[in-house]
């Protein structure tokens, strides 16, 4: 049961122009205040409380009842997300009174967007990272294994993963250490163990499950949306040179293991709903358990920037969009679903760098420096890189753009600092 919110929709809450964050998104985040976590909506820049909205009779049942989304949604996955939307669009609505003109529960409810640093939006017990960018696929396939199609025979038939490690999924703000990890050089007997020489971001986009399935059931495609709660821009951080020497025959372990970050606010479906386009033709036709009854992809621009500790503003060095994905997120969790696995509240899955086909639209420094030989220019100071330095601030931006609003992820953005 989505609930859709009129492009045409207006609020009487300050809205910029160009925000990220118009009455058509109204996507949910989670704030600490006080040691204690809290849910919160966002419109223009500021956070509105969902606590603190029940406690002046708002929302219906308790405050307690809105301290984690977990909660909110209970058995419901994203229907308890879309009916929580309508009531919130319904407070937020330009003719709607209520709390508009109430001065002293205004001031109680809202707060400035930028005071309060957002945490993991749920409880992430499992993460799970794709390979669903063709051209990402297909520029490491040429790159790595020269003499062989670029793309391995499965690629067109499932959608690859692996699982990646939960427990160091970390917010927007929050930064990296450049890990250690051992390494060989091509021209050296042995390996040594030290800081990455090759430290890289992925731009991913990422979806939180919403519903439980029973171990041993297989989730039709048809009913797989169901069990997706929303949306997160994600930074699958690589080390190459470790990765390089540690992922035969197994794939991915240590390289991949230290962070991952995420965007902290949960864009729903429903607010990406009018973004949904058809995407890249699946050529050969996918296996019938794998086939979408209606479009899955989204057109979501991703931009990706970058400032070093000399510059004074970021560069952006890649924009690309999610169209670039050959799989669907539907796909991904009905293939993940396929042989029975439970699948779990808060589980976070990963599409894979997400590159356009052209230079200047690739979703790594690994592609955008071509495995460190064609290093980026950064024009303020005449800098270069390969790969990322200590000091250096990552950004990515996404947001779907509608006529006269957009719908924006924010900003994801980490500092590297020394190992
Ligand atoms: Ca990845």
């Amino acid at each position: 049961m989505k609930f859709l919110i009129p492009a045409k929709a207006t609020t009487w809450a300050p809205v910029p122009a160009n925000s990220d964050f118009p009455i058509q998104n109204l996507p949910f985040g989670v704030v600490v205040h006080e040691d204690e976590q809290r849910v919160v909506t966002r419109i223009g820049d500021q956070i509105l409380e969902l606590a603190a909205l029940a406690e002046e009779g708002f929302l219906p049942g308790d405050p307690v009842d809105y301290l984690d989304i977990e909660t909110i949604i209970g058995e419901e996955g994203g229907d308890g997300l879309s009916r929580l939307r309508k009531m919130l669009y319904d407070l937020l609505r330009t003719d709607n009174p209520n709390l508009r003109d109430n001065s002293a529960a205004k001031a109680k409810c809202f707060h400035p967007a930028q005071d309060a640093p957002l945490n993991l939006p749920l409880m992430i017990d499992a993460y799970v990272d794709f390979y669903s960018g063709i051209n990402h696929a297909s520029n490491v396939g040429k790159m790595f294994r020269p003499d062989m199609a670029p793309l391995l025979p499965n690629y067109r038939h499932l959608p690859v993963g692996y699982n990646g490690r939960a427990s160091s999924v970390i917010p927007s703000g929050v930064p990296v250490k450049r890990p250690c990890g051992q390494t060989k050089a091509a021209d050296a007997d042995m390996p040594t163990f030290g800081p990455t020489k090759e430290l890289d971001f992925e731009l991913e986009m990422g979806f939180f499950v919403g519903a439980q399935s029973e171990m041993g059931e297989a989730i039709p495609i048809d009913e797989i949306e169901d069990y997706i709660l929303g949306f997160v821009m994600v930074n699958d951080w690589s080390a190459r040179d470790v990765q390089r020497w540690e992922y035969q025959p197994l794939g991915p372990f240590l390289a991949k293991s230290f962070a991952t970050s995420i965007s902290p606010w949960l864009i729903t479906l429903d607010a990406l709903e009018p973004f949904r386009i058809a995407g890249l033709t699946q050529d050969p036709p996918v296996l019938p358990h794998l086939r979408s009854p209606k479009p899955g992809h989204y057109d979501i621009q991703l931009e990706v920037s970058i400032q070093t500790p000399r510059m004074t503003k970021p560069q952006v060095i890649s924009r690309t969009n999610t169209k670039e994905l050959y799989w669907t997120a539907y796909q991904q969790l009905t293939h993940q679903s396929s042989n029975g696995t439970p699948l779990e509240v808060g589980d976070l899955y990963a599409s894979g760098t997400i590159s356009g086909s052209e230079k200047g639209t690739f979703g790594s420094l690994l592609e955008l420096s071509w495995r460190g030989t064609e290093p980026i220019k950064l024009t303020e100071t005449g800098e270069t890189r390969t790969f990322l330095q200590d000091g250096d601030v990552v950004t990515f931006r996404g947001w779907a753009q509608g006529e006269g609003f957009r719908v924006g992820f924010g900003e994801l953005t980490t500092e590297i600092l020394p190992a």
